[in-house]
């Protein structure tokens, strides 16, 4: 009986349940969408692609990104490209940056801050020099080009998506500076999301949670020193877009990450302890 009745509640919800997510209305929206020759920022601009957005999209090397563009025009939109060739360590690049991309499609609705520096996997060696440069790259850049779009975003309604991670949430061994920066974007932008709603304007914030996915670099880094499966890009790339477009506040992906955080919470007693135990180190 409990299963019948299970079962007659799912059927319900399913029936009733509308997908706030409508592809149909990221065509011709205007993307500009950061690191996106390689891995997630790669998967996220063939979605785009197939739901037929005007995308500009940015990294550093122009030969990558120009065989992504090919491929995402191959599906049918208009891709464009702004290589930089500077990282995004420096400020006037992220200025220069937007005032290239923003005339490209003559207006901005969504602005998706996906890039990240070279991130190191181990141990804090005590480098400070590395952790201040990340911190240029992962939020300095982020908040430099929120900045600039900000106006652009304002006059189309328009959404701001940064990705971010689980160690945004929870700070995990291996990433001592990496886990800083996401910090610091959660800080920023969660606050920056309260200023929005209290002046009224209405830009949406979306903060993408990730766990561990299939990308090159992060199987490369992670390889023999965890013991977490990885989720497919593609799919974690249009949780992300979805979350956009609908405007939610957070994504987590996979879903089950907000129930880790909540757990993080709630049982602060041996926590750490058994989060180490998905790590791998044996001291020398
Ligand atoms: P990748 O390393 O696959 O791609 C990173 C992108 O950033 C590339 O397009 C790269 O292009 C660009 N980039 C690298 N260095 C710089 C720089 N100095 N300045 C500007 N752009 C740069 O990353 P992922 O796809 O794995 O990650 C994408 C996002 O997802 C990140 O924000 C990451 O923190 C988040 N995430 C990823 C997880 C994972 O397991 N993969 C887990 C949790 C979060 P180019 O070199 O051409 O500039």
């Amino acid at each position: 009986r409990v299963l019948c009745a299970t079962g007659i509640v799912a059927g319900l919800i399913a029936f009733f349940w509308k997908d706030p997510f409508i592809p149909e209305n990221l065509s011709g929206a205007r993307v500009l969408l950061t690191g996106a020759s390689a891995g997630i920022g790669e998967q996220m601009a063939y979605h785009y692609a197939r739901f037929g957005a005007e995308i500009v999209l940015t990294a550093r090397r122009e030969a990558v990104l120009q065989k992504v563009r090919t491929l995402s025009t191959c599906l049918q939109c208009s891709t464009k490209t702004t290589p930089h060739s500077n990282s995004c360590s420096t400020s006037p690049v992220t200025g220069y940056h937007m005032d290239m991309s923003v005339p490209y499609v003559g207006g901005l609705d969504y602005l998706v801050l996906n890039h990240i520096g070279m991130t190191h996997f181990q141990m804090w060696t005590g480098d400070v020099e590395y952790t201040r440069w990340l911190m240029q790259v992962n939020f300095f850049s982020y908040v430099a080009l929120t900045t600039a779009a900000l106006p652009t975003l304002e006059k189309n309604r328009g959404s701001l998506v940064i990705v971010s991670s689980l160690t945004g949430k929870i700070p995990t061994p291996f990433t001592t500076s990496y886990s800083a920066t996401k910090f610091a974007l959660d800080g920023f932008f969660s606050s920056l999301r309260h200023e929005l709603i209290m002046q009224k304007r209405n830009v949406s914030v979306t903060l993408c949670i990730l766990g561990l996915i299939d990308t090159d670099t992060a199987l490369q880094n992670t390889r023999g020193k965890v013991h977490i499966s990885a989720s497919p890009a593609p799919e974690a790339a249009l949780a992300i877009i979805r979350g956009g477009a609908t405007r939610v506040q957070e994504v987590f992906y996979p879903w089950w990450l907000q129930q880790v955080c909540c757990l993080w919470v709630l049982f602060p007693t041996n926590r750490g302890q058994v989060l180490r135990s998905y790590y791998n180190y044996s001291s020398p």
